[in-house]
């Protein structure tokens, strides 16, 4: 309970918090957890972005793979963290949200500033000309049949705007995240595992800069050491209970 307390006081101290986001926040919205025991990347071998580009047999098994995903990314639906955060900056206390999830689940829930570290699963992009259009349509033509879409442009093939294996991070993307990082007075850590560089290094450079971290997640980060408050459990659960508490006018 003191670390709650302590919590407390801390997002009730902050005025431009930031908030960094991993799979944790999504789960409780049934988005398939990648990483996890079970998950997806143990069922599917991934598919490179050198692997995508060599081979038209790739491209089919990495469309197989996000035709059969599809369901679960369409049908989720934001949750109590994300409705909590997309709250927090309506009240002007949050900068925004950075995040390494692919689900647009932040916007959906009203979050204006959201940083999508690793791109994002709503949008189809080709790599031939840079179109890019909503993946609901590249969908239907899965379903219709298509086994390896692509452009209607210019014939290049379609991949996920998502960033994959084997592909860099965007500089600017990055360059916006690490900007965030540095003007926060609060970092706020949810349900990421930190483990996945150079992403984990952008609550490294906030706490750098003398901001203090608030971790939530299910399992122990190599960062709690940092922290100064890390909570295990649910952050659909937690943080909402936290700014319950902080609107209350408890003391800070
Ligand atoms: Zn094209």
């Amino acid at each position: 309970m003191r670390d709650l307390e302590a919590a407390r006081r801390l997002l009730a101290r902050s005025r431009q918090a930031l908030a960094f986001t991993g799979a944790g926040v999504s789960t409780a919205s049934g988005v398939p957890d990648f990483r996890s025991p079970g998950g997806i990347w143990s069922r599917y071998r991934p598919v490179t972005l050198p692997e995508f580009l060599a081979s038209a047999e790739a491209r089919r098994r990495y469309w197989t793979y996000k035709k059969e995903t599809w369901a679960d990314f369409a049908q989720a639906r934001p949750n109590a963290a994300h409705e909590a955060l997309a709250r927090l900056e309506s009240q002007g206390r949050l900068l925004g949200v950075v995040t390494q999830n692919i689900d647009g689940l932040h916007q959906e829930a009203g979050s204006r500033k959201v940083v999508e570290l690793h791109g994002t699963n709503r949008r189809v992009e080709c790599l031939g000309c840079g179109w890019n259009g909503p993946a609901a349509e590249t969908h239907e033509r899965l379903a219709a049949g298509e086994e390896v879409p692509a452009c209607a442009g210019c014939g290049g093939p379609l991949k996920a705007a998502t960033i994959s294996f084997g592909q860099a991070l965007r500089p600017e993307v990055l360059e916006e995240a690490f900007a965030l990082a540095r003007a926060a007075d609060l970092l706020l850590v949810l349900g990421s595992s930190l483990v996945v560089y150079p992403a984990a290094a952008i609550p490294e450079a906030a706490a750098s800069q003398g901001a203090p971290m608030l971790i939530i997640n299910r399992e122990p980060t190599p960062l709690d050491g940092l922290a100064a408050v890390a909570l295990r459990g649910e952050v659909e659960r937690l943080l909402p209970a936290l700014l319950d508490g902080v609107a209350a006018g408890e003391p800070a």
